[in-house]
């Protein structure tokens, strides 16, 4: 088969690079290419952003019926579902994701998008109380923020376009869209997709390439209203200052370290399981990841011996099987930065109880993989507590009263996601009350509702993503005042410049 080579997709046209540059796109199972790409630079960004600037100051999207809009949207979720196949496929090629974890990605992918259709119907307008009775009418409204520049990372491909554009879309933005380096190939089917769609041209675009070269114009670029950021904290910090020349709107969202909190009341199989698929989901390489896991000391022996038991028996292999649980990471810098992490989490005194290193299959020895990796004996302050890893190892910290588990939880830059394993519901509720994180799942993990804000506190992120907060993210809102008293019934602030005595001309 010969490799596909793809260019962006700007104003519903294929352009090559100035350059005619293109990258390669690695399998990280086995090295090989999976498709080439135009290697985008400032000159196809600024193709692009002009594009989704005139498709939204000229072009009919903005201005269009919602209900029109809503089904244009479901007709793009409607073809992802149909090249549902393709997807799994390039997912599995592409990011190292088992075939289980892709074909999930591609539902929820397809569900998510369908119900942005359905919030594309809703109007976004407030009627407000008038501060002098009838004296006035007032009403909020919400309109699009205009191009919006979204940039996205490796781990869920095609997951994280439906949460850029799903909202965008519904509330009447236009897109230029920049994948990840590693995984351009899912966008670029995306965009094949939705050339075959009413969607008029210029409203989604995309531009491949590498972040300091694409996504750093895209992110400055002067015509673009709005950045929306997933990736590392390091980048989110990066785009903050490239938006901030033009007060651009930002969404960021950025790294994590979750605590997953195990209560001597736990139910302990459940626990257990949910607490591997809490870090070890996707090879830990989930923003949200379990990866600091507190375990109280009435529990922790029996907990622990189940929770290794269960970790060693976790199928490490070809992502392309079925009953693969972990494939390799996405590339071999990730496999690097994973491993230089299990050195630094031995060298600074942890024990290192499981894994620590490549699979010793040497039917493996060419993917970029990482085994299970558990430690204990780990202290809040050890650079793996501290430090996203984004990969399978967990730091496994034991306590003993709720006060330092929360404590400790809290105690970090990130606040992301946190999870609390309890039969006590009063007890679960008010642990989660403490933390300071903008998502805590009781009893289960790494669950994402379209339905409910996602997002950040402190260097987690800003703004968020998901449900109803979503769109209000994606809009200006736009207060609209109208008298209903006439001017010169306006005792008071008229007086103030005009006299009540100037005789009306
Ligand atoms: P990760 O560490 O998960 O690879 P990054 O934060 O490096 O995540 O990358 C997430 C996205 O941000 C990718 O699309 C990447 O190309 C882009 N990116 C990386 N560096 C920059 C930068 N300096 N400016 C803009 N975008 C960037």
């Amino acid at each position: 088969m010969t490799t596909q080579t793809y260019q962006h997709y700007v104003n519903g046209q294929w352009v090559p690079s100035a350059t005619n540059e293109t990258f390669e796109v690695l399998n990280p199972f086995n090295g090989q290419v999976v498709s080439k790409v135009a290697r985008g630079k400032s000159a196809e960004v600024d193709k692009a952003v002009q594009a989704a600037r005139k498709a939204f100051d000229q072009g009919p999207w903005p201005r269009m019926e919602r209900t029109e809009r809503s089904r244009i949207i479901r007709s793009i979720a409607d073809k992802i579902e149909a090249d549902k196949a393709t997807f799994v496929r390039l997912l599995i090629e592409e990011s190292g994701a088992t075939a289980r974890k892709a074909d999930m990605e591609v539902d929820l992918a397809v569900r998510q998008l369908r119900h942005y259709a359905e919030l594309a119907k809703m109007e976004l307008k407030e009627t407000l109380q008038d501060a002098i009775p009838g004296g006035s009418q007032n009403v909020a409204v919400r309109e699009p923020v205009g191009v919006c520049a979204q940039i996205i990372p490796w781990n869920f491909p095609l997951l994280m376009i439906v949460w850029k554009i799903g909202p965008a879309l519904a509330t009447g933005n236009t897109i230029v869209l920049k994948p990840a380096e590693e995984t351009p190939t899912t966008a670029l089917r995306v965009a094949e997709l939705v050339a075959e769609t009413d969607l008029p041209a210029g409203v989604f675009n995309v531009v491949t390439g590498y972040g300091e070269e694409s996504g750093a114009p895209l992110a400055q670029h002067t015509l673009v209203d709005k950045v929306a950021f997933t990736g590392s904290t390091e980048v989110g910090k990066i785009i903050m200052q490239l938006a901030a020349n033009d007060m651009k709107r930002v969404t960021l969202e950025c790294g994590g370290k979750s605590a997953n909190i195990v209560l001597n009341d736990a139910d302990l199989e459940q626990a257990v399981d949910g607490s591997l698929f809490a870090i070890f989901f996707h090879n830990g390489q989930v923003c949200t990841a379990g990866s600091r896991l507190f375990v109280q000391d009435g529990v922790y022996d029996r907990f622990m011996e189940k929770f290794l038991e269960r970790a060693k028996a976790i199928r490490v292999g070809d992502p392309k099987m079925n009953d693969t649980a972990i494939g390799p990471l996405v590339s071999k810098k990730q496999q690097e930065r994973v491993l230089n992490y299990i050195e630094i989490g031995k060298k600074e005194g942890a024990n290192c109880v499981l894994g620590g290193g490549k699979p010793t299959d040497a039917a493996l020895e060419a993917g970029c993989f990482v085994v299970p990796t558990v430690f204990t004996n780990v202290t809040n302050q050890m650079t793996i507590a501290r430090e996203e890893i984004f990969g399978p190892v967990v730091a496994v910290i034991r306590f003993n009263t709720l006060e330092e588990a929360v404590s400790q939880a809290n105690d970090s830059p990130y606040g992301l996601a946190a999870g609390i394993w309890s039969q006590n519901e009063a007890q679960a509720m008010l642990v989660a009350s403490q933390l300071r994180s903008g998502t805590v799942w009781i009893n289960d993990f790494h669950i994402y509702s379209e339905n409910a804000p996602f997002g950040g506190f402190k260097q987690s992120g800003l703004g968020r993503e998901l449900g109803v907060e979503s769109l209000k993210a994606y809009t200006e809102v736009k207060h609209i005042h109208k008298d209903t008293l006439g001017s010169r019934d306006k005792k008071g602030w008229y007086d103030l410049v005009v006299s009540s005595s100037t005789p009306v001309a």
